[in-house]
């Protein structure tokens, strides 16, 4: 079994952690390789002096959090249990998180918002079949939601291993113009806005990557939306898709492998897969 640990209790004002923390715990619990604890952490301004997660009881973390700064004691050991080889997920919005933590930019890649520009790093794009690191103005947005296409950019990833070259994601945020030093980040997948998207970049933005920080590995994905008011789960988080390589990635940055099989649900190139 991996030991994993969902970490969540604050989200922004755009999200509902209460919803998308449950969504993140069903669909893992499902999975007979994990065995998932839920930490939730203080609310805003409470006090996190009690807040100290036993990062070493775990194989992995799931992060389902985007608030308040965490005590340098946590930070440094969450630093350390990731550079001796630690796990993370870092899920939507949690790449919003703690602008200003250099660790933990370091191991999201990139990331947006928080006053997050081009003092954080370059934007990641994919062009001519390869990854470019863009040092050019621009900031973290989103067209409105809308069903896009994750390209497959790592086809022998072992995270990516098997799945369809393209595949269509249910209505989701389609995060933009991420930023952050992107160092040892490898693209898993993109999505691009076409034209009759209004607010896409017409870039081939990263949704899906892996980091590696130290002996630690993360898997970030970018994809899983739940609005500040929605009070059940979203079609996004429903999408057999982002399961799927929610659950890949989660045992990948547990284990370095992925012994998962592909569902036969998995969604095509043309429709979306729900759960
Ligand atoms: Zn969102």
């Amino acid at each position: 079994m991996i030991k994993v640990l969902l970490l969540t209790g604050q989200s922004n004002q755009w999200h509902n952690w209460r919803v998308s923390s449950r969504a993140l715990e069903k669909a893992l619990q499902s999975n007979p390789l994990f065995e998932v604890e839920t930490l939730v952490s203080p609310s805003a301004g409470e006090d996190f002096s009690d807040f100290s997660p036993v990062w070493g009881n775990f194989d992995a973390v799931v992060m389902d959090y985007e608030g308040d700064e965490w005590p340098e004691t946590v930070k440094q050991g969450f630093v350390d249990y990731m550079a001796q080889g630690g796990g993370l997920v870092a899920f939507h919005a949690s790449d919003n998180a703690f602008p200003d933590w250099p660790e933990f930019n370091e191991m999201i890649g990139v990331g947006g918002w928080g006053g997050r520009d081009e003092k954080s790093g370059p934007k990641v794009r994919w062009r001519e079949g390869e990854m470019v690191l863009d040092p050019g103005p621009g900031e973290a947005m989103h067209p409105a939601p809308f069903e896009y296409t994750l390209d497959t950019r790592a086809p022998e990833h072992p995270v990516m291993r098997g799945l369809p070259s393209s595949w269509l994601h249910a209505i989701d945020e389609q995060y933009s113009q991420l930023r952050g030093p992107a160092k040892n980040l490898t693209v898993l997948a993109t999505a691009i806005a076409g034209p009759e998207v209004e607010g896409g970049t017409g870039e081939h933005e990263p949704m899906l990557m892996a980091i590696e920080f130290g002996k630690g590995r993360i898997f970030h994905t970018t994809l899983g939306h739940v609005g500040a008011n929605d009070e059940e789960t979203t079609l996004a988080m429903r999408c057999a898709g982002f399961e799927t390589t929610l659950s890949r990635g989660l045992e990948w940055a547990a284990t370095g492998s992925v012994t998962q099989e592909i569902p036969a649900d998995f969604p095509s190139g043309d429709t979306v897969s729900l759960r």
